[in-house]
């Protein structure tokens, strides 16, 4: 059965320390993507990234601290993102869109409109909608924003079933798995409340903008629009074939039912 499935991969996962892009890791992103596509999935692409990287190429020491410094960095790491991935995209015979959004496109009625309007027809010419957010401009964004409620926010805008989020840890625990060796992960949630919350705050991603606690909102946003919503780890891309294979990876938000 073909699904309209969201992805969402961090920066973490899509960069080496040093900064520059994980060409292996992305190379493996792309073919396993690729391949859904082939089997007639409709893939929507949600990446971080372009802060990383653009700090990566600039061979800036660190992220820059000011949002000027964070958006001309993002800049330079979204061209250099976009350039990779349509190389390795075409290499398997995909064509890309890039889309740049900003809080507004979802929230104000015309630009939402608009906005579907352009998947609908993306999705006609068979091209793979690639998104993050606009980050030289939605400075705001940068800095209470992330990837993982956009995310959500794009698979809601796509009627999306499932909305996969591939992050440094394979899922939530009850504690954090690095300080504690006894933390357990949480396969099934079945229900997001007070408890789940309270175990995302204490799981965070060094690299990422929001670790688990942007992780579980997102995934809020969509099992409550009947999303299936899992995260997973995505240090090796090919595990996105086995949860789609039905085996027990990540944590798995179940869809609220209607
Ligand atoms: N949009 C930012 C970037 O591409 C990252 C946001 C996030 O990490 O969630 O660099």
């Amino acid at each position: 059965m073909s699904k309209s499935i969201v992805f969402k991969v961090g920066t973490s996962t899509l960069t080496h320390k040093t900064g520059k892009l994980n060409i292996n890791r992305m190379e493996t992103l792309v073919s396993v993507l690729s391949d859904l596509a082939n089997a007639g999935h409709r893939i929507v692409l949600v990446t971080s990234g372009a802060i990383g990287v653009g700090v990566g190429k600039l061979g800036l020491n660190e992220r820059p601290k000011d949002i000027a410094g964070k958006q001309a960095a993002a800049t330079v790491g979204q061209c250099e993102l976009m350039f990779m991935y349509d190389k390795m995209f075409s290499q398997y015979g995909h064509k890309i869109g890039q889309l740049l959004i900003t809080k507004e496109d979802i929230e104000a009625p015309k630009r939402h409109d608009n906005l579907v309007n352009t998947f609908e027809k993306l999705f006609q010419f068979g091209a793979i909608p690639i998104i993050n957010e606009n980050d030289a401009v939605a400075f705001e964004e940068i800095v209470y924003g992330d990837n993982d409620t956009l995310s959500a926010e794009i698979a809601v805008v796509v009627h999306a079933d499932e909305l996969i989020i591939l992050t440094e840890t394979d899922g939530l625990y009850d504690d954090n798995p690095q300080k504690n060796p006894q933390a357990k992960r949480i396969r099934v949630v079945e229900n997001i409340d007070d408890t789940i919350r309270a175990h995302a705050g204490g799981t965070v991603s060094s690299f990422g903008t929001g670790g688990m606690v942007t992780k579980v909102h997102a995934a809020e946003i969509a099992v409550n629009e009947g999303i299936e919503t899992y995260v997973i780890c995505g240090s090796d891309p090919h595990d996105i074939y086995r949860l789609m294979n039905g085996e027990e990876i990540g944590t798995h938000f179940k869809a609220v039912k209607k």
